[in-house]
């Protein structure tokens, strides 16, 4: 019997996220008071209609746009109080919506203009982290966060970022990321960073595969030792259409059991995929392809897992199997321990979607 999963469902049911960026999840409301406490100017300054704009920028097809959205997220988040406000928020409010295992990543030397230094960020973020998951278990939503420093592609950072990762690693750093723009800026240019992290036996993603194609996909993987590729999702290019042949690329990363960070909405706003229903997570999930579904930047996207969930139900007639398997897949892909993995894979998920099922 094939049950359609309500929205509200769909909140409840436990979910797992590997890719959110906390400069791309901010409250609206939250912009504008952080805003109002600095002067710093906003597009708009009622919160509903500054949501608005948020979604129409990204969603413009206009990079530019594009990018002015975070130099207003980002603008607001050069204090600790306001980071660990904002990490307290981020925190809440995945677990309201039934989040309970989350990776959030930040690029820590965005946040230096008022004077704070690397460290003083990231403990501010792991503070406000630890608040709001500690505010959500009381709230009898309990989450997990484990946090992703993100280096800058086109900076010259990386090996410090990695450095500072390694030093957080048993204080809540689970991994590292390299993010921004891929044309131009090879993943290869920041090998230092990731040798010194594979001799540190850490973890690291790289953006790759979501603007750029094949070529990106392949030296984060064979050049730079990704765990796993954040988007990913151009490896379509290297799967036949019609026979859904794979190239060899495609094959080693499904081989490998590669967790490909897949985000639709985001997707779609950035051209990366024409529509839902024609993203490429269908026949992904189809090939069985090491599949796990994302947010990317909540609020530019206007959304959450829930409705990334309930998008993918409407598109392709997903049900609570292919629910389950997303938040399996997710959760087996995480950078915390394998036991800590494991108990809320059997002592969470599965117990939860069991009933749904
Ligand atoms: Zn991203």
């Amino acid at each position: 019997m094939h049950v359609t999963p309500s929205y509200d469902e769909i909140v409840r049911a436990p979910k797992a996220l590997l890719h959110d960026h906390l400069d791309g999840g901010l409250r609206p409301a939250t912009i504008v008071e952080l805003a109002a406490e600095i002067g710093h100017e906003l597009p708009a300054t009622e919160p509903e209609a500054l949501g608005r704009w948020f979604v129409e920028a990204a969603d413009s097809g206009s990079l530019e746009r594009y990018l002015e959205t975070f130099a207003h997220t980002v603008a607001v988040m050069q204090t600790a109080p306001a980071l660990r406000r904002v990490a307290r928020e981020c925190a809440l409010d995945l677990a309201a919506d039934g989040v309970v295992y989350a990776e959030v990543r930040y690029a820590p030397e965005q946040h230096l203009t008022a004077g704070l230094t690397l460290p003083q960020v990231v403990e501010a973020v792991l503070e406000g982290f630890a608040e709001g998951s500690a505010a959500a278990a009381e709230r009898g939503t309990p989450i997990r966060i484990g946090t992703l420093l993100t280096a800058m592609r086109h900076a010259a950072r990386s090996m410090e970022i990695a450095e500072l990762s390694t030093a957080y690693r048993d204080a809540g750093v689970v991994g590292f990321d390299i993010a921004g723009a891929e044309a131009g800026y090879p993943p290869t240019r920041h090998l230092d960073a990731f040798e010194y992290l594979k001799r540190e036996n850490f973890h690291f993603t790289i953006h790759a595969g979501e603007a750029f194609g094949l070529p990106s996909i392949w030296q984060a993987l064979q050049w730079c030792g990704a765990d796993r590729l954040g988007h990913g999702v151009r490896i379509v290019d290297d799967i036949d259409p019609h026979t859904r042949t794979l190239g060899r690329l495609a094959g080693y990363v499904r081989d490998k059991r590669i967790p490909l960070e897949l985000c639709p909405s985001s997707n779609v706003q950035t051209g990366a995929a024409t529509s839902i229903a024609e993203h490429p997570i269908g026949l992904l999930r189809d090939l069985r392809f090491r599949v796990t579904l994302n947010t990317d930047n909540r609020l530019m996207s206007g959304t959450s897992m829930s409705r990334e969930m309930a998008l993918l139900v409407d598109a392709f007639g997903w049900g609570w199997p292919e629910l389950q398997w997303l938040t399996v897949n997710a959760m087996k892909s995480a950078f915390i321990p394998f036991d800590e993995r494991l108990a809320l894979i059997n002592e969470v998920i599965k117990p939860a979607y069991a009933k749904l099922l």
